[in-house]
């Protein structure tokens, strides 16, 4: 297993859109195997190729209680339903939160590493997990979607003394 190099912005790399996989190279396996290495390392429940450096349009996801993760290549949303606010991070905006506009209910199409479609019918965690990770492969970051200027805080310095609970809180990291 090797680490990869995690991307951070301001790297253009972000902001570029990922290329689409024809064909599905001898080294995926290896590759998303790293990637997944690397997101465990950070603690993250999903990452995006270009957060690593690599153009492919490739993601992986694994949410806090799965034994494995999901790999998928070319992931599209291909629908939506509701709107919803949630709170939203990045390893590749380390020191960060913020509230961002998801959606409530997504479908999502990908390739899995033999080439074959997977669909996946998503809400909650993964649904937002889904769109983070295809917004990535866009070019696009959460704090594309804050719901307001001021709603993009720092973490880790002054704990708010007045919100009861905060350290329960799961870090949900992408
Ligand atoms: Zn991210």
């Amino acid at each position: 297993m090797t680490l990869l190099t995690m991307r951070h912005v301001p790297d253009p790399i972000l902001r570029q859109q990922a290329r689409r996989i024809t064909q599905i190279p001898a080294g995926m396996s290896k590759y998303t195997r790293d990637m997944v290495e690397t997101m465990h390392a950070e603690h993250g429940v999903g990452l995006a190729a270009n957060q690593v450096g690599s153009r492919q349009k490739v993601a992986v996801i694994q949410l806090p209680e799965w034994e494995e993760a999901l790999v998928l290549i070319n992931p599209e949303i291909i629908r939506r339903e509701g709107e919803r606010e949630v709170e939203e991070g990045c390893l590749s905006i380390p020191g960060y939160r913020g509230m961002v506009k998801r959606s409530q209910r997504v479908r999502a199409r990908a390739l899995d590493l033999n080439g074959k479609v997977i669909r996946i019918k998503a809400e909650g965690l993964l649904a937002q997990a889904l769109e983070h990770e295809t917004d990535h492969l866009n070019g696009i970051l959460y704090i594309d979607h804050l719901i307001s200027r001021d709603s993009l805080y720092r973490i880790g310095y002054e704990p708010d003394p007045e919100e009861p609970g905060t350290d329960e809180k799961v870090e949900s990291e992408q």
